[in-house]
């Protein structure tokens, strides 16, 4: 796991730091308080050995500023560790306040190339559309946060009673030409089918959350259809090896997205709140998945949570604290829930804070969600209180709309303690937005 040290750099006091020739950084190129490092190779993860007197640092990767929580170890030495959302990050930009006295320091690239996924929540196996013999589709993907999956199934008994590999690939096949040529879609609709046998197969061609057409709502939604006719008046049953594909690939889902298999939380499609894994009678005036099947899903939700084991809190607009001149906005359709506010910059502050209440301490994954748009601050900052200091960090606004964006992971103490924000810092003629925050225990 731990790749290289990649540098030990002697600094002087404050911010007079003359050289970081291990990294080819000119001096021009650093910023006052702010040192550029670049990686020798892809990294996920930096852990940082300070030594020198070392508060309120911050470091930015992935295009988000976040507070460094440098922690003393049994040998007193100052540590600190942060993880990346993704592999392909080379470069970080170390913050530090204007008075501190950074003696030395020593950076450690970590490519955790790893699976990021516990081994009981991998992607299981998946037919592509090669193995089928898809068509192409005849329109470009398009794609939508996933925060919800819709079970259905295909109303056709003869599928249920196929007896082999080849025949269940060329139900999937005929299900596309259905799809495409008799109801004029692009491609097929559902995200992934799975077969009496518990094999999957890839739908939708576009990757893993590409948006379907399934349920009539679609953005935000995978829809997963389960061959066979689960209802009146074939009556056919959700067998195991069904149940354990849908569990095993939802779980996957659930795992990566940060999705909580027992809750609900808003589904812009829907554009309401919905249950999080649903049937799509749920969301339409339909029978599907069929009585027999949605009898099923209360008991494939507990056992898809019990893989995942996430613990999901969702504060959404309502829930926040404002102080300051705010405004309400419905518009932006990549909005959370049925509204957000919205507060000019430059002008007397304003504030939205959520103070969720934690009933387990630990480390709690933070991830905001915001509409976008181009009169957004580019730098908004948000505050984090956390054990009586306040951390802040910068996001864009303009971008990144309608999905969680995470910010980082930090250990929070149980009770409604710590308090997590935004404020209308900035230079006059721009907004921010304030709308929903998720909070995820590891
Ligand atoms: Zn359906
Ligand atoms: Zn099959």
């Amino acid at each position: 796991m731990l790749l290289s040290l990649a540098l030990l750099v002697a600094a002087q006091n404050d911010c007079a730091v003359e050289t970081f020739s291990r990294e080819q950084i000119s001096r021009h190129a650093v910023a006052a308080n702010a040192y550029q490092f670049s990686a020798p190779q892809d990294f996920h993860s930096v852990g940082f050995i300070f030594e020198g007197e070392f508060p309120q640092a911050a470091v930015s990767l992935d295009g988000i500023k976040w507070p460094l929580e440098v922690a003393h170890d049994l040998n007193e030495m100052q540590t600190a560790l942060v993880h990346a959302s993704n592999n392909q990050q080379r470069a970080i930009t170390l913050h530090l306040p204007s008075a501190h006295k950074l003696t030395a320091l020593s950076i450690y690239w970590i490519n955790s190339a790893a699976p990021s996924l516990p081994s009981n929540a991998t992607k299981p196996p998946v037919y592509d559309r090669a193995s089928w013999g898809a068509n192409p589709p005849s329109c470009a993907p398009t794609y939508c946060a996933t925060t919800h999956i819709a079970m259905h199934h295909t109303a056709s008994a003869s599928e249920y009673n196929s007896s082999s590999w080849s025949q269940c690939a060329a139900n999937v096949k005929a299900s596309q030409i259905y799809h495409m040529a008799t109801r004029g879609w692009c491609d097929i609709g559902y995200n992934y089918l799975i077969c009496p046998h518990g094999d999957v197969f890839e739908g939708r061609g576009g990757g893993d959350d590409v948006r379907g057409a399934h349920d009539g709502s679609n953005c935000g939604s995978m829809g997963v259809a389960m061959m066979g006719y689960f209802h009146a008046p074939h009556n056919q049953l959700l067998n195991n090896a069904m149940q354990d594909a849908f569990i095993a690939l939802a779980a996957y889902k659930c795992e990566q997205q940060q999705i909580d298999a027992l809750g609900n939380s808003w589904y812009a499609g829907y554009a309401d709140i919905q249950q999080n894994i649903f049937g799509h009678r749920d969301v339409s005036s339909t029978a599907c998945p069929g009585d027999l099947a949605y009898a099923e899903l209360p008991q494939l939700r507990q056992r898809i949570a019990a893989i995942v084991q996430n613990e999901v809190i969702i504060l959404d607009t309502a829930l926040a604290t404002f102080t300051g001149n705010w405004n309400t906005g419905t518009t932006s359709t990549d909005k959370y829930g049925a509204d957000y506010r919205w507060a000019s910059t430059g002008v007397s502050p304003a504030r939205a804070i959520w103070t969720p209440t934690i009933t387990q301490a630990g480390d709690y994954q933070i991830s905001i969600w915001w509409p976008e748009g181009g009169n957004r601050n580019p730098s908004t900052t948000l505050g984090l209180m956390l054990n009586g200091r306040l951390h802040t960090a910068a996001v864009n606004q303009q971008m990144h709309g309608g999905q969680w964006n995470t910010l980082g992971s930090v250990p929070l103490p149980s009770g409604a303690t710590t308090s997590i924000g935004l404020a209308n810092n900035g230079p006059l003629g721009w907004v921010v937005v304030a709308d929903a925050l998720r909070l995820v225990r590891q």
